[in-house]
């Protein structure tokens, strides 16, 4: 270990994993930079960082909570159904009817084993995801600022943050710039605390005092710092209490709630059914055993056991189809919200847009420089120093000089040329890398200009001001090589003002804080004309859909530690605009109108000028008529005006966070389901208020992510809309094994209880129930859970959470289908049976068992036919219903399968009998769907017909 002074050594003792510390907060900075063997200005290298990776192990925290696969199978076992199972073959070994007992606990553990199988598939899935959602961290290693997985920081890393990162490890502050962190998840302070990089020289601080300090897991709401990493995964402060502030989010989904519900009442109805059937039984004089079986058997036969397990698959495996197209859930939840949207709320820019600024026009006091023919659109361009001459005829402008070296300065970017081969570095924020390597290709290189005019202080953006202030120390060889500084600051150091504040943001707010401007290169009064003249010339650029930003200066006696934003950003003097172009993304015209067939209203939330946001907001289609409102209407409107407002305005301009929350507020009053997106920290309110909040994964804050139920990989759109027809696909497909099972449950209860009824011995035995449940629950049930999108998915208006789950037509198809199999079934069965066919009870056995394959394969669409869709297009519902046939064989013709269910052969006459029987349930769905595709086709021409428009949105269901 490295010497250290005699306060710090107070604090450090040798531990078994290096240096020990029991509080970084009284050493020194330098002190630390050593225990830790590290450089602040050039981090570790790569090698140190991977011995210490290996050495301390990744940087996450164990996760308590986690069901381990032993706890799933415990689940599984003490599941009702394998309850009753169980007692059924207690009962059964009771009787000594042992080979039943056999049997039926071979079903459990089948049961038991698919069930697990598919929990644990959708934990392993869930969990993977989840691994994925951990946050980048911004480092510096081996002298280079790079971005990397939150998990591999070690002790000894140095980490940049800025307003929005959730704290990655326990690190000890080297620097800050008027940083403010919340601590209230460690230390239940509910106000942010002031940062400070210096010593502390207290016994025994408590968390909350020490202020060089970084915890993990809290989260920076404002300013920015460079520290130093000094614990990281459990040894860390949280690492400590973990377990207590581990949120273990409900693991079921509204919908899983609500089916749990059917499913329960389907189980009372099963009981009554049951003990209906047991009474008749008795009555007719049958042995007590038998009919306890049978009693229990119709229970398990009633309930569509394999709900739970096809349902939670079917979310879990959805979630991963969605992380396939860019879309990470981070709660299950919102995978079903999803197919319920009615309203996408979405930022402007890099999600309708691409986010790749490029600056196209400068405007200093009137003087047009139109930079598109040297800066090429789209990407930015690769520089090389010394290719700038064409822009450094413009530069001899000094006016314009100066306004490039304060888009150079005031802007975190880095943007280095690309000395040797290889690419260009350029890193940060689109908006500042555009405005610096505009800079660049004038000759002004960042890296230069912060070492000659070094910043002292900064006020760092935020999205509330819509601005940016940075302070510089100015000195004589600086002015001088810097020539546009000289229309500001005076050249001799003795008259100078000794430093200079560049300011940067939206014009319109800019303008009102500037008394100066620059006109002809010299320094003028902002007249009244002039000021007028600034926003005509900013509105003309706006409305050809440029993002523009404001650049001012103001020569400063002294640094301004510990000021207001209002004191440092008055008096300033305009320097001029800068106009960038950010294409709108091309998908996303396509992705608009997929949502507007599919009933949903794209509405665009910005930060930008409006006149901007209505351009790119026409282009994409959102907005064709009508007018946007800006924040300022927002503030001037009550609750009720903006509740009767939304549903006519698709563009809100020159937003803050507060009125996005108010936007949500009145879309869902108006009954909305709103997906809203965002990316800052001050978006976290309105994510967690929108039915599903949506994050953006490239540039979103941490803490727009953790708010978030969905986080968007590529920042796109069109990830949401796909994202909708996902959800939409799974909500179908759930509905459709619901629909699968309870019309076969149905037709299977009423063959056990209208045989005896009719006269007949009892219809099916205990064990053939439980082998239809294996074929229909198990194998074909988990086939319908992976069907593909319907061709109409997006051409229907969503779903209504309130929507019961019988609704579309659902109820009445189980209603006459239901019936249908158990008349179709039962039917073979007694005319077999009046004919003294003893053939008869394995006719309706087999009967039943195909109609299920036939029902099954007529349910894969609620729409089209199957021939339509095409039989081989879900793989694995063809597979089971091939396997479902084959098994269903050998029960019939392998002999100790025959014993095990007594079934008898069957002659090919009467299989060919049963398979024609059973092809009716296959037509009678595909008839179905035929009335409903003429009857659809009906109504829309009549729609077209009448001129009503084709209103999708649910009042136009419920009518
Ligand atoms: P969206 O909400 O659609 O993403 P946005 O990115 O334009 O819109 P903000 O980032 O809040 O919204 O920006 C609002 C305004 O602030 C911009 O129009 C611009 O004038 C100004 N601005 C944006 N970025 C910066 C920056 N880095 N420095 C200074 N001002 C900026």
């Amino acid at each position: 270990m490295r010497s250290c002074n005699g306060k710090n050594r107070k604090a450090v003792k040798e531990g078994t994993w290096g240096p020990e510390v029991s509080d970084w907060s009284n050493i020194d900075v330098t002190a630390a930079l050593q225990l830790l063997e590290t450089d602040a200005d050039h981090g570790l290298t790569d090698e140190e960082a991977a011995q210490r990776l290996a050495k301390y192990g990744p940087n996450e925290l164990t996760e308590a909570q986690r069901r381990g696969p032993w706890l799933i199978l415990w689940e599984q076992l003490t599941s009702v159904l394998v309850l009753i199972l169980i007692a059924a073959a207690l009962l059964s070994a009771i009787v000594s009817d042992y080979k039943d007992a056999i049997v039926i606990i071979a079903v459990v553990v089948l049961f038991a084993t698919l069930g697990f199988i598919q929990d644990y598939r959708a934990d392993r899935a869930m969990a993977a995801l989840k691994k994925l959602a951990v946050p980048v961290v911004r480092l510096c290693r081996k002298g280079t600022i790079r971005e990397i997985s939150a998990r591999f920081l070690v002790p000894g890393d140095i980490v940049m943050l800025e307003a929005g990162n959730v704290v990655p490890a326990d690190c000890r502050l080297l620097e800050c710039f008027n940083l403010k962190v919340d601590e209230a998840t460690l230390t239940g302070e509910s106000l942010p605390v002031e940062k400070a990089a210096s010593i502390l020289e207290l016994e025994h601080p408590a968390l909350g005092d020490r202020h060089n300090m970084l915890f993990m897991g809290t989260v920076v709401v404002a300013g920015r710092g460079r520290a130093l990493v000094v614990g990281t995964g459990m040894r860390t402060e949280l690492g400590r209490i973990a377990e207590i502030i581990q949120d273990v989010p409900s693991k079921y989904t509204p919908l899983q709630l609500r089916l749990d519900q059917l499913g329960k009442t389907l189980g009372v109805m099963a009981l009554a059914v049951s003990a209906v059937i047991f009474g008749l039984g008795m009555m007719r004089g049958e042995g007590l055993t038998l009919m306890l079986l049978t009693a229990v058997s119709v229970a398990v036969a009633a309930v569509p056991e394999g709900l739970p397990a096809i349902v939670t698959v079917t979310l879990a495996l959805g979630a991963q189809r969605m992380f396939k197209r860019q879309a990470l859930i981070r709660r299950l939840p919102a995978v079903e919200t999803l197919g319920s949207v009615t309203v996408i709320c979405s930022d402007k820019t890099g999600t309708l847009t691409e986010n790749r600024m490029t600056v196209k026009v400068i405007d200093v006091a009137g003087h047009r420089f139109d930079l598109s023919d040297n800066v090429a659109c789209g990407s930015p361009p690769t520089l090389h120093q010394g290719e700038s001459e064409t822009i450094q005829t413009i530069t001899r402008d000094r006016a314009l000089s100066l306004l490039l070296t304060g888009m150079a300065l005031c802007n975190d970017a880095v943007v280095r040329p690309d000395v040797e081969e290889g690419e260009q570095e350029t890193l940060g924020d689109p908006t500042e890398v555009a405005l610096a390597v505009a800079a660049a290709r004038a000759g002004l290189w960042k890296v230069e200009l912060d070492t000659a005019l070094p910043r002292v202080f900064e006020l760092p953006f935020d999205s509330e001001r819509k601005r940016m202030t940075t302070v510089h120390q100015l000195s004589s060889t600086s002015v001088q090589a810097y020539q546009g500084l000289a229309i500001i600051c005076h050249a001799d150091a003795e008259l100078r003002e000794p430093y200079v504040a560049f300011v940067k943001g939206a014009v319109d707010g800019l303008v009102l804080r500037c008394s100066k401007a620059v006109v002809e290169g010299r320094v003028t009064p902002l007249t009244a004309a002039l000021a007028e003249q600034i926003t005509s010339a900013n509105d003309e650029l706006a409305g050809r859909g440029m993002r523009m930003l404001g650049i001012a200066a103001r020569p400063l006696a002294s640094v301004p530690f510990k000021i207001h934003h209002e004191q440092l950003e008055r008096e300033l003097i305009f320097l001029g605009l800068v106009g960038m172009i950010d294409p709108p993304r091309v998908e996303v015209k396509n992705a608009v109108q997929t949502c507007k067939t599919a009933g949903i209203r794209p509405v665009m939330i910005t930060g930008d000028h409006p006149l901007t946001a209505i351009n790119i907001a026409r282009a994409l289609g959102i907005m064709d008529h009508g007018r946007a409102l800006t924040g300022t209407d927002l503030d001037q409107m009550s609750a009720e005006d903006l509740c009767r407002e939304v549903e006519e305005v698709s563009v809100y301009a020159r937003v803050s966070a507060e009125h996005k929350l108010r936007i949500v507020e009145a879309l869902q009053d108006r009954g909305h389901i709103v997906a809203m997106t965002g990316d800052g920290v001050n978006d976290a309110p309105a994510l967690k208020k929108a039915n599903i909040g949506v994050a953006m994964g490239i540039t979103g804050t941490d803490v727009a992510k953790e708010a978030a139920g969905m986080v968007l990989r590529d920042d796109n759109f069109a990830t949401i809309v796909a994202a909708v027809e996902e959800g939409r696909v799974i909500y179908d497909n759930i509905r459709k094994y619901i629909k699968y099972s309870i019309a076969g449950n149905i037709g299977k209860i009423l063959v056990v209880l209208t045989g005896p009824l009719v006269g007949m011995p009892l219809t099916l035995l205990p064990l053939q129930l439980l082998w239809l449940n294996l074929l229909t629950d198990g194998l074909l049930g988990l086939g319908l859970g992976v069907e593909k999108a319907e061709s109409s998915i997006m051409q229907r208006p969503p779903y209504q959470p309130a929507e019961g789950i019988f609704a579309r037509g659902m109820g009445r198809h189980i209603i006459w289908l239901g019936p249908f199999i158990g008349l179709v079934a039962l039917g073979v069965g007694y005319w077999y049976w009046q004919s003294g066919d003893n053939h008869w009870q394995t006719m309706t056995f087999t009967t039943l068992s195909f109609l299920q394959i036939g029902q099954a394969l007529g349910v894969r669409s609620d729409h089209d036919s199957l021939f339509s869709i095409g039989i081989a297009s879900n793989p694995l519902l063809l597979t089971m219903a091939l396997l479902s046939f084959l098994l269903q064989i050998a029960v019939v013709y392998f002999p100790p399968l025959q014993f095990v269910f007594g079934t008898q052969a069957l002659s090919l006459a009467d299989l060919g009998i049963s398979l024609g029987l059973s092809s009716l349930v296959f037509l009678m769905i595909e008839s179905e769907k035929y009335a409903l595709r003429r009857t659809s086709t009906r109504a829309l021409k009549h729609s077209e017909n009448s001129g009503f428009p084709k209103d999708l949105s649910w009042k136009s269901v419920e009518k």
